[in-house]
């Protein structure tokens, strides 16, 4: 039986679960070593369909701040960070920018957009 390690990061306890390969169980993993309900959704989350919000910075061309932070709206998936640093690595931005901009829409066609984590003026 194929098994797999996997930290639950859905809150700061970070506890340690085993999905082990089950055709019965729901969602095909059977989960232990959790210590509530959110580790058994976060590990098949994690199996199934790997995601992260990404964070990152872009260019500044009119201000005394080089570098913006930014991050995606929302978790995008794991496999699309790279197409996703390609399209942040791409552009610059003009102030003003207000936290919550949008930067670029439908990143990577991930359906979720870049978005400005601060103001500057
Ligand atoms: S299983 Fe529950 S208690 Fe454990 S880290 Fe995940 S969310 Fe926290």
């Amino acid at each position: 039986m194929q098994s797999k390690e996997i930290i639950c990061t859905a809150c700061p306890i970070g506890c340690h679960l085993t999905a082990h390969r089950d055709k019965n169980a729901k969602g095909g993993y059977r989960i232990e070593g959790y210590s509530c309900k959110r580790g058994i959704s976060y590990a098949l989350a994690e199996l199934t369909d790997p995601r992260r919000i990404l964070t990152s910075t872009v260019r500044v061309v009119n201000s005394t701040h080089k570098r913006l932070p930014v991050r995606t709206a929302e978790a995008i998936p794991k496999d699309k960070i790279f197409q996703c640093m390609q399209e942040v690595n791409r552009i610059a931005v003009k102030s003003p920018v207000k936290m919550g901009d949008i930067l670029i829409k439908n990143i990577a066609d991930t359906g979720i957009d870049l978005i400005s984590s601060r103001d500057i003026k």
